[in-house]
């Protein structure tokens, strides 16, 4: 089963979403929990929680992915600003039970030149006060570009985060193919060494979900700057092998495509599926 979808605006609440990702032939979506830049949540609400379910089991959707906001930063050098990252996070991982066994991803931080040693023990020690053995979510850190001081710009720096989390069976990673081309791994022409650089580092069996975008600059950049799949750098035959991939193939995949509606996210996966062996 090809599992695929796109992010979707959450502004109408969790069946709408299920609605718009059925319409455009999609079985799987992802969206921000909040306002990306970090403001206050709405309450979630149990009506819409059941509706929602309703509609997943009829569309064939049983996996979403929540995205934290990306300005949160527990590696930041301001004790206030790792606060907040605590807070949105423990509340964000609270509302999730209401959709129990889910998924939340986010993107590590930045270590704002207090070095990467320093980030990534801050982030470790962040999640060990969020992370309980009682949650049903799986907590995902996503590979970056290494744009800046951003953590999780290497495989290396993702698995030194993982392997100091006290509660292991509730971590995973979210692969982007954009960070990932752009942090320098090249995934166009060496896909299987880039896999097996995962595997020897984090382990394949932490990787729960693929970000797919292209990107608007060269293997290596350091940008973070996501194109539509086949009009970047990586092109539209290395992006469907990736979803071809064996290792790969049974990952949920989400497009964070630039697109000005929904038309353009169910052409790009019309488009995959056709190619897709
Ligand atoms: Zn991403």
């Amino acid at each position: 089963m090809f599992t695929i979808g796109s992010h979707l605006s959450s502004a109408k609440g969790y069946r709408q979403m299920a609605a718009d990702a059925a319409s455009m032939g999609a079985n799987t979506f992802q969206f921000f929990t909040r306002n990306p830049r970090g403001g206050k949540a709405k309450a979630i609400d149990p009506d819409d929680v059941c509706a929602f379910h309703e509609l997943a089991a009829q569309a064939g959707i049983e996996r979403f992915l929540a995205h934290a906001p990306y300005t949160l930063n527990p590696a930041a050098k301001k004790p206030e600003t790792r606060q907040f990252a605590l807070e949105v996070l423990s509340d964000d991982l609270a509302r999730m039970e209401a959709t129990s066994g889910q998924m939340y991803n986010m993107h590590p931080g930045c270590h704002v030149r207090q070095g990467a040693d320093v980030g990534v023990d801050l982030i470790a020690d962040a999640l060990n006060q969020v992370l309980s053995e009682e949650q049903s979510t799986t907590l995902l850190l996503e590979t970056m570009a290494g744009k800046g001081t951003e953590i999780g710009g290497t495989f290396d720096e993702l698995a030194r985060i993982i392997e100091r989390i006290e509660v292991q069976d509730h971590v995973g990673v979210c692969l982007d193919t954009c960070h990932v081309w752009d942090g320098g791994y090249d995934i166009a022409n060496r896909l299987d060494e880039v896999l097996d650089e995962f595997a020897d580092t984090i382990g394949l069996d932490r990787l729960r979900a693929i970000h797919l975008n292209d990107s608007k600059n060269p293997c290596g950049a350091h940008k973070d700057r996501h194109a539509r799949i086949g009009e970047g750098e990586i092109g539209f035959e290395a992006l469907v092998a990736v979803t071809e991939h064996p290792a790969l193939r049974d990952l949920p995949f989400f497009l964070e495509t630039p697109q000005d509606d929904l038309s353009g996210w169910a052409a790009e996966i019309a488009a995959i599926k056709a190619a897709r062996r």
